[in-house]
């Protein structure tokens, strides 16, 4: 039998029943969802457009999302609790992340703790493997396998049929905004979360970038960038502003190699839009090219940091940028449509190309 790809319309028709008539208990579906929608971005799909995707991928994603979610929601107020994100007992992923939490104050901290890291990831993969993997695609009682088969499961990983990961990536921000739209109702509807509940600070409680955290990186932006702006490479005079060079609005991960030091006009002036192709030769040169310079001095402070994802976000972006079209950000107030040339700059799609061994030494100019 000759499978013919799913094409985007069928893929958002199928998803938007499922979001909106799934039979969904916990919130573990949409967590699902989003990891496929991410993992759909980093990695590079087979030539027939099919992508294998492994259950402790998944899981790394549950934790990185359910980190946050795991910590009391207003504890200031003495009434605040950890959200529940089960209608019955609370789920078992937060429990579990939420012992974790006692052990290590933040993400970075407990990947670092390798043992301690992989057995929380295996017990994660446990209760996917046992529960939401197998009844996401189920809808009133009636299971449409469009995104992957439960008879493909093989080594511990699941396969996206061919165009689903077209689909994800080209639909990523609608999906994103469906997925997590759908999960704020799920948690709002919940009703021991009730008491808690009805004000609008929730979305960015669950969903919020820890901004506060970007600090840490200041530092070594600073020195590697040799106290000047990205965007214009003049002298930084105040502290300077930790910038997402793909902005976090069009892929909310803090991840090292994405951050760039900006005077706070420049950062103001970019806000959501794609730099233009010369600012992403000069983060290319010099944050891919030397990624492992920084690599070291990320690792050093326990900062989230992979290289290879930043390229493959960025070139993401540009490539959705290019076909929508858009106007990438010069300076002030100056733009220009974005063509193809930033492809000369990235290079071709091979998501783990990143510059491995550094240069020599950095000539400052
Ligand atoms: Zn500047």
């Amino acid at each position: 039998m000759t499978l013919t790809p799913i094409g985007e319309l069928a893929f958002l028709r199928k998803l938007q029943r499922l979001l909106a008539e799934g039979d969904f208990s916990a919130t573990y579906k949409f967590a699902l969802l989003n990891a496929l929608a991410d993992l759909s971005l980093e990695h590079e799909p087979a030539p027939d457009g099919s992508l294998r995707v492994s259950v402790s991928a998944i899981a790394e994603k549950f934790i990185e999302y359910y980190w946050p979610q795991a910590r009391p929601y207003r504890p200031l107020e003495g009434t605040g609790f950890v959200l529940h994100q089960n209608a019955g007992r609370q789920a078992t992923v937060i429990s579990a992340i939420a012992a974790a939490q006692y052990m290590h104050a933040t993400l970075p901290v407990a990947r670092a703790a390798e043992l301690r890291w992989h057995t929380l990831v295996t017990k994660v993969a446990g209760t996917i493997k046992g529960m939401p993997l197998w009844k996401l695609q189920t809808v009133a009682s009636e299971r449409d396998e469009f995104l992957y088969r439960e008879a493909e499961l093989a080594d511990d990983s699941i396969r996206l049929l061919p165009g689903v990961p077209a689909a994800f990536r080209a639909l990523y921000g609608l999906v994103l905004d469906a997925v997590r739209g759908a999960w704020l109702r799920q948690i709002t509807n919940i009703a021991a979360n009730r008491p808690l509940l009805g004000n609008s600070e929730l979305a960015s409680f669950l969903f919020g970038s820890e901004r506060a955290s970007l600090d840490g990186f200041r530092g070594v932006l600073r020195d590697h960038q040799d106290g000047r702006c990205l965007y214009c490479r003049k002298d930084l005079r105040g502290a300077g502003c930790v910038d997402h060079f793909v902005a976090w609005s069009r892929y909310p991960v803090d991840l090292g190699h994405n951050l760039v030091l900006a005077h706070d006009g420049c950062n103001a002036k970019k806000r959501d839009f794609l730099a233009y192709p010369a600012h992403l030769e000069r983060w290319q040169k010099s944050h891919l090219e030397r990624a492992s310079e920084l690599a070291q001095r990320f690792d050093s402070l326990a900062l989230p940091h992979d290289p290879a994802r930043s390229r493959a976000i960025a070139w993401w972006a540009y490539e959705q940028g290019e076909a929508a079209g858009a106007h990438a950000w010069i300076d002030a107030n100056r733009f220009v449509r974005l063509d193809a040339s930033w492809r000369n700059v990235l290079g071709t799609g091979d998501l783990r190309r990143v510059a491995e061994p550094p240069p020599p030494e950095y000539p400052p100019r």
